[in-house]
């Protein structure tokens, strides 16, 4: 058991990472064998290899070395107390020129490292920014400030994944983050994509994304360079675009069309809609009410409605079956609208103009309603469509000054995308 104890702090001063959690693995089966064969295997030689991928790099520090994440309400002098280190130390080093601004910016998340001999501080270190470390060491007249450069090394990394039960379930199988998830869905393909209800088992996905480390140690995920989304069996792909002079940024479709549509397919948090496979999911109560001329999305009371388009508000109160409702009008003849709401965003009134994903209420059943969904309704010039398969307008392509850059990188992208060796990009419309 002691084993297992030291390689769990030494993975929490580690933090998270890809190759941390292959030596736990590694560890876990590790275990595993042990037990199935302690009477020949030594502890000592399966211990051995499995502490090797979680050995920490940095050299020994001089004295006790301290990781600690700030809390919330965490002041410099509480985490002082809270550490027992020298409040003499803290005030010496809070009169280093620059220092009192740039240490009073410590916020819940972070994480300060110090080096100590009982509490007498010899190094404090805290994280500027991704690759810039504040680091204040004791020397001969006192403390001293330098930032430090901790460059971070971005690798591409690739997933695919297959839907069986839900987006999430088979991007955790792929080995995919749930943040990386969630702007595939929101970042690139909520234009085209509805992913309450249009995702079925069998959709698939692929992904080309950045992955960042420091010190050889995975941090986190970068972006998403390029990404492909069979949905229903119908392809769609987009691949990351910046211009080297700043001017042009964001996904675009390979042939270069911004995947920014007017509207959203989907106007609220999709993670939380309840109906996802569900074939009949017309919901039941709303289906026997034959003028029913809107979409619902089934979801838990209180998830956030977000508006599908910029737009100004038309209406904002109770109105008959719709119960709380906001209607939005967005210009030309277009106008959405959400009903049954719990509550409004308390700031929204007639008038106020929104932008495309501002949340604008939550969830609920009033008026007309038996169990908690959003009731959401399209129209052009007062007649309904169905938001979901309503034609948007397409973007405009890329400007023809940017076009053959773009087509270079997208090929290239769409050649890593699809695996097709650079060699034989020829090949690729066999896919
Ligand atoms: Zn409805």
């Amino acid at each position: 058991m002691q084993r297992d104890t030291g390689i769990v702090s030494q993975i929490s001063e580690n933090r998270r990472g890809r190759q941390i959690f292959f030596g736990v693995t590694l560890l876990l089966f590790g275990g595993v064998a042990y037990v199935l064969t302690h009477d020949v295997v030594s502890s000592d030689s399966l211990s051995a290899p499995a502490m090797t991928p979680v050995a920490l790099p940095s050299p020994k520090p001089l004295g006790d070395k301290i990781e600690f994440i700030v809390r919330r309400n965490d002041t410099l002098e509480s985490i002082f107390r809270h550490l027992k280190l020298s409040l003499e130390d803290l005030q010496h080093i809070l009169q280093v020129p620059g220092l009192r601004q740039r240490l009073s910016q410590i916020k819940p998340g972070d994480k300060v490292t110090v080096v100590h001999e009982d509490g007498v501080v010899q190094t404090f270190m805290r994280r500027l920014n991704e690759t810039e470390m504040l680091s204040i060491i004791r020397g001969d007249n006192g403390f001293a400030a330098q930032v430090v450069k901790t460059p971070i090394e971005i690798q591409n990394a690739h997933a695919q994944g297959v839907i069986g039960t839900s987006l999430f379930n088979a991007a955790r199988a792929a080995g995919v983050r749930p943040d990386t998830v969630m702007k595939l869905a929101n970042d690139i393909f909520g234009w085209k994509i509805d992913f309450a209800l249009d995702i079925r088992p069998g959709d698939r996905f692929s992904l080309v994304y950045e992955q960042k480390y420091r010190e050889g140690a995975y941090i986190g995920d970068g972006r998403i360079l390029a990404a492909e989304f069979v949905n229903a069996g119908e392809t769609h792909r987009a691949v990351y675009y910046a211009s080297a002079d700043g001017n042009i940024e964001g996904y675009f479709s390979p042939d270069g069309r911004s995947m920014r549509r007017q509207f959203l397919r989907a106007p609220l948090d999709f993670t939380r809609v309840s109906s996802n496979f569900n074939l009949s999911r017309i919901h039941p109560i709303l289906n026997t009410i034959q003028a029913h001329k809107g979409v619902d999305y089934a979801a838990p009371t209180g998830t956030i409605i977000r508006a599908s388009g910029d737009g100004r508000v038309n209406f904002v109160g109770v109105k008959g079956g719709y119960g709380r409702v906001v209607i939005l009008e967005h210009g030309g003849t277009i106008s959405t609208l959400y009903a049954h709401m719990s509550r409004f965003v308390p700031s929204l009134h007639r008038g106020d103009r929104v932008k495309q994903g501002e949340t604008i209420g939550y969830v609920g059943a009033t008026g007309a309603a038996t169990g908690p969904h959003l009731h959401y309704e399209y129209r052009v010039n007062g007649t309904h469509m169905n938001p979901r398969t309503v034609a948007l307008p397409s973007a405009a392509p890329i400007p023809v000054a940017y076009a053959t850059d773009f087509q270079m990188r997208s090929n290239s992208l769409i050649a890593e995308l699809t695996g097709t060796p650079s060699t034989s990009v020829a090949t690729l419309s066999k896919n």
